[in-house]
């Protein structure tokens, strides 16, 4: 039997870090197993789907390493509309369903308000279907319903314990409890690895393939994603979204990496391998169930350790975004909610060829790609914008500012040694270490406290736009 598992976004939103997650665990155990990665979107919320988030599904996949030409679809859930109902009807008609005109009130009344779940009153009321009927299944009186889940053990559940629960609402349309494991029977799915949140739906959702006449999947339910407060990752709370990751400049393949890891581990005392170690080694069977940290600390740790790892010329390619866009408008970022911000210089300033002298100077420095701009800014603008608490530490010293004009206009060769040099020279005459000498020069050049070695930094900046910055800022501006 030919293994074939899914990936069933609902196109709501961002693309959440968990999905990914989960989409990455799905490609490699169908690699792993010779079998097939479906793609289905999961469509029927007509109030909350919007078309881009399909299109933001497809791109984040793609991004994080799932291509379009290595799974099948998408297939949209929508599109199944006449199984659902043609599954809710074969249903009916085994007696395994039945139509129910109570609302919640009337449930709550009968319960003393001690509503803990349908109480049953219409199962043998023999309703005809008619409009605000909604179509309940029949769950068994006895016996247990266990799941074999690769992750979770063989979880069980008394069936005396599951209510009578909804599969198709008042106006006829089939919940997502039902369409999901028709969906899933259409497609063949031979396994559903999806969030530990699905893990009560299951065994609702095994009774629907036993009654329809099916051989359940094996499940795996991989662990909730949570923060360092151990809460679970939320879209209001926490960044979630894998575009909000992509935009700040962490890599594809660290990020795949790293979301590998939230529950497992390669053997070793690994964490950084290659992804074809991962698609070796990862068992779903060896994923720990407990809720995994999403450790974003850790992430950028492991982000940096990545970008140091590139040659300078894929770290000069992987910077472009940042640099040199294309950039989304300010109205687009609003829109989406995410999008890599412009640097602070006009686009006709940026000269590739002033970069290639410090790209790798950039690159051991940084933990995300967006934090580029903030460290070559200072070679593309006319003025850089001085911060105000760097100056007003560094200004103390700003009395040496004159001499070392002095000194730099005179300077036979503008090279580094040579810079350094007359730095500590003038330092030394005004009593001052190199750290503090430089410091006034450094946030004058470049308008911060912390960048690029300074005297490299100098070199590349040039003598004129070197001088023309330190006499804006000497007290004695000449
Ligand atoms: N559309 C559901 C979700 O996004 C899919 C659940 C499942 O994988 O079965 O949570």
């Amino acid at each position: 039997m030919t293994v074939r598992v899914r990936f069933a976004p609902s196109p709501t939103g961002m693309f959440h870090v968990g999905g990914a997650r989960s989409a990455l665990q799905n490609a490699v155990f169908a690699k792993q197993q010779g079998g097939v990665f479906v793609l289905r979107i999961e469509d029927t919320d007509a109030a909350r789907n919007r078309p881009e988030w399909t299109e933001g599904i497809l791109s984040a996949l793609e991004w994080i390493g799932i291509a379009r030409d290595t799974y099948e679809g998408p297939l949209f859930q929508s599109a199944y509309h006449a199984e659902h109902t043609k599954a809710a009807q074969q249903l009916v008609d085994a007696g395994r369903a039945y139509y129910c005109d109570c609302t919640r009130d009337d449930v709550q009344a009968r319960t003393d308000n001690k509503y803990s779940g349908y109480d049953g009153f219409c199962r043998d009321r023999g309703l005809p279907p008619g409009e605000g009927r909604a179509l309940r299944f029949r769950t068994p009186d006895e016996g247990v319903t266990k799941v074999v889940d690769l992750i979770r053990g063989e979880p069980t559940f008394e069936n005396k314990l599951i209510e009578d629960f909804v599969i198709a609402r008042g106006d006829g349309s089939p919940v997502f409890l039902l369409a999901n494991v028709v969906d899933d029977m259409t497609m063949g799915i031979t396994h559903v690895i999806r969030a530990e949140e699905h893990l009560p739906n299951t065994p609702k959702q095994q009774l629907l393939w036993e009654a329809l006449g099916h051989t359940p999947p094996v499940w795996a339910h991989v662990p909730v994603v949570v923060n360092e407060k151990r809460q679970k990752l939320s879209k209001r709370r926490d960044k979630v979204a894998l575009e909000m990751y992509r935009d700040e400049g962490y890599l594809a393949a660290a990020m795949r990496n790293y979301l590998m890891l939230l529950g497992w581990a390669p053997s070793g005392d690994r964490e950084i391998v290659p992804w074809s170690v991962i698609e070796d080694e990862f068992r779903l069977e060896e994923v720990n169930p407990s809720p995994a940290f999403f450790d974003e600390k850790k992430l950028r740790a492991f982000n940096g350790e990545y970008i140091r790892a590139l040659s300078v010329e894929e770290f000069t390619q992987a910077c472009a975004p940042w640099l040199t866009g294309p950039f989304p408008t300010e109205e687009e970022r609003a829109e989406r909610g995410y999008g890599v911000t412009p640097p602070p210089w006009d686009a006709d300033r940026y000269d590739p060829a002033v970069f290639a002298q410090v790209a790798e100077l950039v690159q051991t420095r940084i933990a995300v790609l967006s934090e580029v701009p903030s460290y070559v800014d200072f070679l593309f603008v006319d003025e850089p914008v001085i911060d105000e608490a760097s100056w007003a530490k560094a200004s103390k010293d700003a009395g040496i500012l004159p001499d070392v004009i002095a000194a730099l206009r005179g300077l036979p060769s503008w090279d580094t040694e040579s810079l350094k040099n007359t730095v500590v020279a003038v330092g030394e005459a005004h009593g001052l270490k190199l750290g503090k000498a430089q410091a006034p020069v450094r946030v004058a050049v470049t308008g911060r406290s912390v960048g690029l070695p300074l005297f490299e930094s100098l070199e590349v900046l040039g003598r004129e736009r070197t001088l023309q910055r330190l006499v804006r800022l000497s007290p004695d501006a000449a």
